[in-house]
């Protein structure tokens, strides 16, 4: 090593250990403390919940259905909902075609009770066939699976023609079913496509059928899912042609997430 090259050495010695004295000046982190973790606002809002046994919703939801009247529905051709009401209950009017709400929705918490009428005859997807759509366009199967077989993609609680549910939660005819569904509504890339597709949870008489499910398209009869854009869409009520007596539906409300 030259005298140039040693003069070289010690600056950059120097200069490091410059640089390392300087590290070892930082301050020393905090040590954590359990509050240091924690926030407190803003707090979540205050909902006063609902009675299971008189049938009240929740303090905050949009009540769809109070045993009254059908005043939050429309029929999906247009004009009111022919539908029956009778006994804190509706029942579907196969006359009249398909219902849903006037209102339309994005994401939301849905609560609807269902009930098949005891002595129901028929059989596979040709008793108590009914259904409710997510913004009108993804099909959750109503029918009544009380020891009947049907295609396991279109039973009680699929994802019509799409995702068999998990189990088969059915109470007899003439008992009621209780759905619980949370649904989150697409977001939609430019070209149409999902940039992030609807899912679903369902639970049905406290058993989970569907479980945060992606679905994949339109619940077709006849074909594969397709994607279509849509926005904020009502929540339809199937009319369906089978020639099976006709189901009720009663409690019906909804919370928007
Ligand atoms: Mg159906």
């Amino acid at each position: 090593m030259n005298k140039r090259n040693s003069l070289l050495f010690v600056v950059a010695c120097t200069v490091c250990m410059t640089v390392g004295a300087q590290q070892k000046e930082y301050p020393q982190r905090e040590q954590m403390r359990p509050g240091m973790s924690e926030y407190w606002t803003p707090q979540p809002k205050v909902v006063i919940p609902g009675d299971i046994h008189t049938q009240t919703a929740p303090s905050d939801a949009i009540v769809l259905f109070d045993g009254k009247n059908l005043d939050a529905w429309e029929s999906t051709k247009g004009g009111a909902a022919q539908w029956t009401v009778r006994d804190d209950a509706f029942t579907v009017n196969k006359k009249a075609g398909d219902i849903q709400t006037k209102q339309k929705f994005d994401s939301y918490q849905l609560h609807i009770e269902w009930l098949i009428p005891e002595g129901i005859i028929g059989s596979s997807q040709a008793r108590g066939n009914s259904g409710i759509f997510m913004q009108g366009m993804y099909e959750v199967q109503v029918l009544d699976c009380y020891e009947n077989e049907t295609y396991v993609n279109g039973q009680t609680g699929s994802i019509y023609k799409q995702t068999p549910p998990l189990a088969n939660a059915m109470r007899k005819p003439g008992e009621w079913n209780v759905y619980d569904i949370i649904y989150s509504a697409p977001i939609f890339k430019e070209d149409g496509t999902y940039r992030v597709p609807p899912t679903i949870t369902v639970i049905h008489n406290g058993v989970v059928l569907q479980n945060h499910t992606t679905i994949l398209g339109t619940t077709e009869y006849i074909g594969f899912p397709q994607v279509t854009p849509h926005g904020a869409g009502s929540i339809v009520l199937q009319s369906h042609g089978d020639p099976s007596a006709p189901i009720s539906f009663r409690n019906v409300w909804l919370r928007e997430l």
